[in-house]
């Protein structure tokens, strides 16, 4: 029989994860990415790669919690293997602060992260404006490094990726026996998908290598993120607002913002200004589906809706992914595989 023929559409952090599993899970398939864009022209590049959980409020909590102690224990090792400075991954320590306590004390992540604790009362000396706050050591990704890392493991695996806008997944029929829609924000448009819509990010990349710690308001608006070579200062959070043009009035509250909370970065320097629009939906699209026309079937799996935590889970829900692609080979192999061109 010959190889299943599968089909990734999307090369952000979620196309190019999805596609290293099912190679991974299925080493007889043929995977080949296409996408219209690559890095670093994607939403994941601009995304800060913390990895700090968001909450989807469709999803049962112990399911996301799943796909983030798989991600952070995919991520921490490879930060203590010899990929760790090319791959872009790095543990990074610091606070998240609030000017009231939160209902919640203990987050659903509390226990994957490292040395999650309250901090204490000299720690909060440094927030005067804030009451309470926790202390944790998390993982970071430099997402452009990150997602290069992942091409050329794909490259390396023998994955095809290839320069593609796909305007409908059927026009993948003929070619291919499974199809993977991975294609973020543009899901919207590819599958008409009225529960997703944008969230727009402006964030800042600096110079400031003194800041080593990581600042978050827990209203989750204001945050110090520093990775490898340059400090991410964010940002904000706009529904609905598909404009990818930086905003030199948010481009100085941010700025404002953040030196409130750290006045070191008063002196950070070569700040370079970047939008990206946030995937969102009440819960990830982590799911089957069989289109067909005229008695000709084509499975899909979707993988997309990841909002403002893409790369918290992202290898969680790639390797569900890839495990639902299994079963659409299954289920193709039972009713003997289709040829394909
Ligand atoms: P994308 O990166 O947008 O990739 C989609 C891909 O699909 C692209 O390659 C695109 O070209 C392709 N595509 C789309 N339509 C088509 C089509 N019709 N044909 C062919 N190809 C197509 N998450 C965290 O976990 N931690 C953070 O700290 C964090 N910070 C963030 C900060 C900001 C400012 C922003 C904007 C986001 C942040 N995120 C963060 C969220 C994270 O960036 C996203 O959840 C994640 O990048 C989504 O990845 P994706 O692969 O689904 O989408």
């Amino acid at each position: 029989m010959a190889a299943p023929k599968v089909a990734v559409v999307g090369a952000g952090v979620i196309g190019l994860s999805t596609a290293l599993c099912i190679a991974e899970t299925c080493p007889s398939c043929s995977v080949t990415v296409l996408s219209d864009q690559f890095s670093p022209n994607t939403t994941s590049d601009v995304a800060a790669g913390m990895l700090i959980p968001h909450t989807y409020p469709g999803t049962p909590i112990h399911m996301q919690k799943q796909w983030f102690k798989e991600t952070f224990n995919y991520l921490f090792a490879i930060s203590n293997s010899t990929e760790a400075s090319e791959a872009g991954i790095h543990l990074v320590s610091g606070w998240q602060v609030f000017k009231n306590t939160p209902k919640e004390e203990l987050p659903f992540w509390s226990d994957v992260v490292l040395g999650f604790r309250s901090m204490s009362e000299a720690e909060l000396q440094k927030f005067p404006q804030h009451q309470f706050g926790q202390a944790f050591t998390t993982l970071k990704c430099d997402c452009p490094p990150y997602l290069l890392w992942l091409e050329k493991r794909l490259k390396a695996t023998g994955i095809q990726i290839c320069t593609r806008k796909v305007a409908d997944l059927w026009e993948l029929h003929s070619e291919y026996n499974v199809v993977v829609n991975c294609a973020g924000i543009g899901a919207q448009q590819l599958v008409g998908d009225e529960k997703l819509f944008p969230v727009r990010g402006q964030v800042l990349k600096v110079h400031a290598p003194w800041v080593k710690n990581f600042i978050r308001d827990g209203d989750g608006l204001t945050y110090i993120y520093p990775g490898i070579h340059r400090v991410t200062l964010g940002g904000t959070r706009e529904k609905e607002n598909w404009s990818l043009s930086p905003d030199p009035g948010t481009t100085k509250d941010i700025f404002h913002r953040c030196c409130s909370l750290e006045p070191s970065l008063w002196g950070a320097q070569d700040i370079e200004v970047k939008v990206g629009l946030r995937p969102s939906r009440q819960s990830v699209r982590l799911e089957r589906e069989v289109l067909s026309q005229g008695g000709v079937k084509l499975p899909v799996v979707h993988n997309y809706g990841h909002g403002a935590g893409g790369f918290s889970v992202h290898r969680g829900t790639a390797k569900e992914a890839a495990r639902l692609v299994g079963e659409c080979i299954a289920a193709l192999q039972g009713s003997s595989l289709r040829p394909r061109l």
